[in-house]
């Protein structure tokens, strides 16, 4: 087992930092002051968290990492830990790791027994979740689902029988699709569209997936979106279970064999 290194160690400290994911007052007063505490800030958009930076009046030395240069980037970062200093990682928007590249940092920080600290805040799929009215005992995130329509279908399938509810971030430009599979394979569930959250046109749409499909069908819409989707319930496994006796009573003998 490994043991956590202390904070207070000679190393480097790597800071987790949550930012809003729309709403910038939903940022705490934690993050602020680390933000403007740490040597060195890594941001998946530079472009982005400089805006952040500058609506609180934060100046912090700046640097990129992202999906496409991670691999280089994570040894640059790591040396400054090395070296003693604390950097704070933030993605685009919400908490960095949660399907995004932070946690390659997180894990290269790990293994050189760099102190990682958690500084918690808004998270899309938890936001979604907490408005959803689904049960939130049990979820399964899955991120984003696969490109691929074969794969998206197949993962689908896989999903069918688990009874927590799920969980998945979606494109717009792929909602149509992936609600049609969701219906193909998941079935008429309750489910619940949330997009732009915490931003001026957020929207939590809810009910049967083919009355989603029925609300976005003549509307082009954009921004980010989460879906979260009933479980499978006892009620439907019990339909189920019924359904498949009813079959196996009504099979000829003939069809048994
Ligand atoms: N690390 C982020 C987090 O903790 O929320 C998620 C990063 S992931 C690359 C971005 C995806 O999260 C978007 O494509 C969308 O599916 C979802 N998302 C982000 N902001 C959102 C919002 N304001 N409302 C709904 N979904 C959002």
């Amino acid at each position: 087992m490994m043991k956590s290194p202390s904070p207070n160690s000679e190393k480097g400290i790597l800071y987790i930092v949550s930012t809003p994911i729309g709403n910038r007052e939903d940022i705490t007063l934690r993050a602020l002051r680390i933000l403007k505490e740490v040597d060195l800030i890594a941001a998946e958009d530079t472009r982005h968290t400089l805006l952040l930076l500058r609506h609180f009046g934060i100046q912090a030395p700046l640097t990129s990492y992202f999906e496409g240069n991670e691999f280089k980037k994570k040894e640059f970062i790591l040396s400054k830990l090395k070296q003693g200093d604390r950097v704070a990682l933030v993605s685009d928007a919400g908490t960095p790791g949660i399907s995004d590249p932070g946690f390659r940092l997180i894990q290269i920080a790990i293994e050189n027994q760099i102190p990682v600290v958690p500084i918690p805040g808004p998270s899309a799929v938890i936001t979604a979740l907490s408005v959803s009215g689904l049960p939130t005992d049990a979820f399964l995130f899955k991120g984003f689902l696969p490109h691929k329509s074969k794969k998206k279908r197949e993962l689908l399938q896989k999903l069918e029988e688990a009874k927590e509810t799920l969980i998945f971030y979606e494109s717009p430009h792929r909602l149509s699709e992936t609600l049609n599979d969701i219906f193909d394979l998941l079935g008429d569930r309750e489910m619940v569209l949330t997009r732009e959250l915490t931003k001026v046109y957020e929207e939590v749409l809810r009910g049967k997936v083919s009355e989603i499909q029925t609300l976005i069908r003549d509307r082009k819409l954009k921004g980010e979106m989460t879906l979260v989707i009933s479980g499978k319930t006892r009620q439907e496994r019990f339909k189920n279970r019924k359904n498949e006796k009813f079959q196996s009573s009504n099979t000829t003998p003939s069809e048994k064999i």
